[in-house]
């Protein structure tokens, strides 16, 4: 079921074109810093060659950064699909609407996140 099946279209009444295209174009800038930064981590998440002439200290802290770059990673592979759902969801009519109470998530969060789901209400559990 996709999310469109839940919530009818028609989310423009709180939301004007302008700030709608506002979004878009800040959710386009944020899918392109992701992606560069992407690129980055995937180059530095790269196996550490046991080979390298690195002292052992120096490939132990290589080890941990490499760590600490995957984890960043995959938080950022998240964000990107989520950024790229939100597109979607513009282009379908449904953004900007709470998936849980079908409430209209304010702007100012929307310019904050621009990839909720919810409103903050629900998010916080709340509702
Ligand atoms: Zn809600």
């Amino acid at each position: 079921m996709t999310i469109a099946t839940i919530i009818p279209a028609g989310y423009y009444e709180g939301m004007i074109e302008k700030e709608l295209q506002e979004i878009e174009k800040l959710i386009r800038e944020r899918i392109r810093e992701m992606e560069t930064s992407l690129a980055y981590l995937k180059e530095e998440t790269k196996a550490i060659e046991p080979s390298v002439s690195l002292g052992r200290l120096t490939r132990m802290e290589a080890i941990s950064e490499k760590g600490v770059n995957e984890y960043v990673l995959a938080g950022n592979k998240l964000t990107l699909e989520k950024l790229n759902n939100a597109l979607d969801r513009i282009t379908k009519g449904i953004y900007g609407r709470c998936i849980r109470c079908g409430g209209e998530i304010p702007i100012g969060r929307l310019r904050l996140v621009p990839e909720a789901l919810v409103c903050v209400p629900c998010s916080s559990g709340k509702k």
